[in-house]
């Protein structure tokens, strides 16, 4: 126990949550405390508090090359993709409606399968576009899923398991052809790789993916979507009554100085990812631990590693590292049970395969250090040589 706090612990599961940027807390810190206030109040400090949140909602609209009137705050990305997915096809009944059907990819976040279900309960016909072994969306399918319909096409842009990056044009384009609104879960691509929104209806943003304060996120709604969705909560009047609620301007500020940091850095910053993810996997073949890659060997987000363990158990090996090394499981566990994951059975990986599957995201903050230091120990755990 003791050894194991000589140590910081390495932190690698940056698909589950990003540690917070030393601006965005640095940025949020008067918000919290000398500065807070009600972003509706009329008083000075509610009239500072309204502009600091237009400042972040410009902030933001810059990452995503949107305009900022074309954000909606929310409180991350599970509420973004309800309120597309509810809010857009929740207003219309599809057993008196031209448009009948909804197309969802099978890899989708379960924030939009669960959604899609429930549009399912409300009449909706739901069509899933299977994916390839690396896990990319088939233009083939989506192409004969999609027809004159379907309301609504959501296809994320970058997988929260596997990292692959989707072909985001093709899908616009294809939806474009049929007269169907787009929308994309950008929670794992955005502050990652540079991606314009402009093109698509809705998107969602989650501000924990990328630097910035869990509890925060956007939906893109395009002043262009023939669709606006409806609120899924009624209130006041903020974000345009679609989205009622005091804002959380502390939150929303730190959102915002973790896009301005991403729209400088982020380049930089995956290249240094994937220098590190380079070291990682030659550094664990060196030292005999045997693996395979899941995932698209180049449309993937930069620092995302998706490992098939040869002969260790992923949940056992995370027991192994203890507080060492975080790294994700492929498959969820809950209540003591593995749960195969969508994702992976859409990949056609077994469910002894995804039990084997280990998810690392090398963050920005990682070091090459923390890389050397995590392939050592995961070569322990896995009775790989230690050299
Ligand atoms: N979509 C994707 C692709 C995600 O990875 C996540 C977070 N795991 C979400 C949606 C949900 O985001 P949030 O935690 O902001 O609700």
């Amino acid at each position: 126990m003791e050894q194991e706090t000589a140590r910081q612990s390495v932190y690698l599961d940056g698909h589950a949550t990003t540690p917070l940027s030393p601006e965005a807390l640095e940025a949020m810190t008067p918000w919290w405390l000398s500065a807070a206030a009600n972003a509706h109040s009329p008083h000075v400090f509610g009239q500072r508090a309204a502009a600091a949140v237009e400042r972040a909602r410009g902030q933001i609209a810059g990452l995503l090359d949107v305009a900022p009137s074309e954000i909606i705050f929310t409180s991350g990305a599970t509420e973004s993709n309800n309120l597309a997915l509810l809010g857009v096809a929740g207003s219309l009944d599809p057993r008196d409606g031209a448009k009948r059907n909804i197309v969802v990819s099978a890899i989708e976040h379960k924030s939009v399968l669960a959604c899609a279900s429930e549009l399912a309960r409300r009449g909706w016909e739901v069509r899933f576009v299977p994916v390839d072994r690396n896990g990319r969306v088939n233009l083939h399918d989506f192409a004969s899923l999609v027809d004159d319909r379907t309301l609504l096409a959501s296809v994320m842009i970058a997988n929260n398991e596997v990292g692959t990056v989707q072909p985001l044009s093709e899908v616009v384009s294809i939806c474009r052809d049929r007269g169907v609104l787009v929308h994309a879960d950008a929670a794992q691509a955005i502050g990652k790789i540079p991606v314009s929104l402009a093109d698509l209806d809705y998107a969602s943003v989650s501000s924990h993916k990328m630097y910035g304060p869990v509890g925060v996120g956007a939906l893109f709604v395009s002043s262009a979507a023939t669709i606006r969705p409806q609120p899924l909560t009624f209130g006041g009047s903020q974000e345009g009554g679609l989205r009622p609620g005091t804002l959380p301007v502390p939150l929303i500020v730190g959102f915002g100085a973790a896009a301005a940091v991403c729209s400088q850095r982020m380049i930089e910053d995956g290249r240094r990812a994937e220098v590190l993810r380079r070291r990682l996997l030659d550094q664990l073949s060196r030292k005999q631990v045997k693996f395979s890659i899941n995932g698209h060997p180049a449309d993937r987000i930069p620092g995302s590693v998706h490992l098939l363990m040869a002969e260790t158990n992923a949940l056992d090996l995370i027991m192994r590292l203890g507080s060492r090394v975080l790294v994700a499981e492929g498959s969820a566990c809950s209540s003591g049970n593995i749960q195969h994951s969508h994702v992976l059975k859409a990949m056609k990986l077994s469910a002894d395969e995804a039990a084997r599957c280990v998810r690392i995201f090398i963050s920005r903050y990682n070091t090459l250090n923390d890389i050397e230091y995590a392939a050592e120990q995961i070569a322990l755990a896995t009775g790989g040589s230690h050299q």
